[in-house]
């Protein structure tokens, strides 16, 4: 599980340079279209965390709605990931606004 991986080393890294000896909990933002899968994250993220400072840490996790702007009529919608067409003009010519983010909010140390 790369990317769970990816958010602890990254989490105990900056929590190593803060002087913190303790993980109590990491926020991440995590967007729809990643495909990363909940269950499996947070799987993998009890398996990883034994025997790190994150050890009883908990995981917020808060999901990005897909949102994508029409490059005809400017409109910005929801939508998932098989349909990505304008409901205003019905174009399919747009730019992704939000949906593929993978980023730490937060971390809690003490
Ligand atoms: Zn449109």
């Amino acid at each position: 599980m790369g990317i769970c991986d990816g958010i602890l080393t990254s989490a105990v890294q900056a929590a190593t340079e803060s002087g913190a000896s303790r993980i109590e909990r990491i926020e991440v933002s995590i967007g729809e279209l990643t495909e990363v899968m909940d269950d499996a994250l947070r799987f993998a993220f009890e398996a990883l965390k034994e025997g790190t400072m994150a050890e009883g840490a908990e995981l917020v996790v808060h999901y990005v709605e897909a949102r994508s702007q029409c490059t005809e009529c400017g409109a910005v919608f929801r939508h998932d990931r098989f349909d990505p067409k304008c409901p205003e003009c019905g174009s399919y010519v747009i730019t992704l606004v939000q949906g593929r983010e993978l980023r730490i909010d937060a971390i809690d140390v003490e």
